[in-house]
C-alpha cells in the first residue's frame, strides 16, 4: 500500500474504499493528495472522514457495500476490522472477477509491520508521554522534521480533521489512531474527553502524539491539553507547527508582511462576529491599525467583520483574499474587497476551512 501512489496514476481516477475507520485516514489523505476521486462505502465512518465528505473532498455512502459500487472504479481498498470482513473480501474478489474488470486493483489497508520502526513494547503502567505536534496546514511536506519523527515514534495518534492526514499511512500495526475531530456545528469529541484520552493512554505507558492542524497554540486549544497533562503528572512536550494563518496566504502567493507596504499582521478568530457579546476583539482598533488582518474560522462572519472595518476607517477598496483548503489538491482563492464584502455579503464559492487576508498584500493573491 505504501507504494500505491507510485504504482498507479491516480489523478482523476475512481477509488472505492470499503470501510471507514480512523486508521484509513492516512490512505485517504494520500489518495486525495494524488487527485483521486474517492468514494467511501461504510455504514459508519470516523469523524474526519465524515468531515471530508461534508467538504466535498470525497463521497461517502452511509450503507453497506453492494456489487454495483465497483462500476467504473480503478482501485478498490478494503479496510480491515469489520466483523464481516472475510465475507466481504470474498464477495469483492468475486465481483471484481465477474465484472471482468481486470484493471481493478484490490488493495488492503495495510496491517503488516511498518517499515518505519518495529512496534515498541509499551510498558503498561510505565512512564508514557504526550507530544502535541503541530502538523502544518495539510500538505504532508509541511509538517516539521521533529513533528514527523514524533508521529513515527507514537503508539497512539490522536488526530484532528485538519491535520496532515497523509502522514498517518504506513503505521505499524500496534499503533492506534483515534479521531477526535470536531466538525463545526457537527459531530465532535468534547475537549474534556480529548484531554482524558491523552491522559488515559499516557498512563497506560504509551507514547501519545496529539496531531493537530497548523500550530497547536494558534486557536488549537493546545495549552488546555498541556495543562491537563501537567495536572495529571504526564510528561508533555510541544512541537511547533507551520500555522495556516501564515502558510495559507503564502501558498496563495500572499506575504502577510511586505516591505514598503505593511509592517505587521494580526491573526484574529472570526468565530465571534464584532457585534457578538462574546467577542473581546477591538475591531475598531484593528481597522485603524494599518496592519494586515488574517482571519481564521470566519467565513460566516466575514460580511459583519468587513462592515465593522469600514466603519472603523479601512478603505472600501482594501483587497481581501479568501484562501480555502490551503495546502491540498482542493486549494482555491477568491478575491474581493472590504466594501464588496460589507455590501454584498460572502461571495458564492467561499466555504470553510478558509483563511482570509484583509489588507493591501491580499492583492498579490494568485487565483
Ligand atoms: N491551529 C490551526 C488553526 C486551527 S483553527 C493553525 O495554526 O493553522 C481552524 C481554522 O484554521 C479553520 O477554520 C481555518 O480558518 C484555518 N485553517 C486550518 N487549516 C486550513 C487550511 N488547510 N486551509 C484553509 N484554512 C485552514
Amino acid at each position: 500500500m505504501s507504494d500505491l501512489g507510485a504504482q498507479l496514476q491516480l489523478g482523476g481516477r475512481q477509488v472505492l474504499v470499503v470501510g471507514g475507520p480512523a486508521r484509513a485516514l492516512g490512505l485517504l489523505g494520500r489518495l486525495l493528495d494524488r487527485g483521486a476521486r474517492v468514494t467511501v462505502v461504510a455504514p459508519q465512518v470516523a469523524t474526519s472522514i465524515q468531515d471530508l465528505a461534508e467538504r466535498h473532498a470525497l463521497t461517502w455512502h452511509a450503507r453497506a457495500y453492494t456489487a454495483t459500487d465497483l462500476d467504473g472504479i480503478a482501485l478498490l481498498v478494503v479496510c480491515p476490522g469489520s466483523d464481516d470482513e472475510p465475507e466481504l473480501r470474498d464477495s469483492l474478489q468475486r465481483a471484481a472477477a465477474d465484472a471482468n474488470t481486470a484493471d481493478i486493483l484490490i488493495a488492503e489497508l495495510e496491517t503488516r509491520p511498518g517499515t518505519l520502526r518495529e512496534p515498541a513494547a509499551a510498558t503498561a503502567g510505565g512512564p508514557g508521554s504526550v507530544a502535541l505536534v503541530g502538523g502544518g496546514p495539510g500538505d504532508p511536506g509541511l509538517i516539521t522534521v521533529a513533528g514527523l519523527a514524533a508521529v513515527h515514534g507514537a503508539d497512539v495518534l490522536v488526530v484532528d480533521r485538519l491535520a496532515p492526514l497523509e502522514v498517518l499511512r504506513d503505521l505499524p500495526p500496534h499503533v492506534e489512531v483515534i479521531d477526535v475531530a470536531k466538525i463545526p456545528r457537527g459531530r465532535f469529541t468534547p475537549q474534556e474527553r480529548i484531554n482524558e484520552v491523552l491522559i488515559e493512554h499516557a498512563r497506560a505507558g504509551k507514547r501519545v502524539v496529539r496531531l493537530k492542524g497548523g500550530d497547536s497554540f494558534v486557536f488549537g486549544r493546545g495549552m488546555e491539553e498541556v495543562i491537563a497533562c501537567r495536572e495529571a503528572d504526564i510528561p508533555v512536550e510541544v512541537v511547533p507547527g507551520v500555522t495556516s494563518a501564515v502558510a495559507a496566504p503564502e501558498l496563495a502567493g500572499i506575504p502577510v508582511t511586505h516591505r514598503g507596504v505593511v509592517q505587521g499582521f494580526a491573526v484574529v478568530s472570526g468565530h465571534a462576529a464584532p457585534d457578538d457579546p462574546r467577542s473581546t476583539v477591538d475591531w475598531a482598533a484593528l481597522a485603524a491599525s494599518g496592519v494586515t488582518i488574517v482571519i481564521l474560522m470566519g467565513v460566516e462572519t466575514l460580511p459583519r467583520i468587513a462592515a465593522t472595518l469600514l466603519a472603523g476607517g479601512r478603505a472600501a477598496q482594501t483587497p481581501v483574499a479568501c484562501v480555502m483548503e490551503a495546502a491540498s489538491a482542493r486549494q482555491r482563492v477568491v478575491s474581493t474587497t472590504v466594501g464588496a464584502l460589507a455590501r454584498e455579503g460572502t461571495p458564492d464559492g467561499i466555504a470553510p476551512p478558509a483563511v482570509t487576508v484583509i489588507g493591501d498584500v491580499a492583492a498579490f493573491a494568485v487565483p
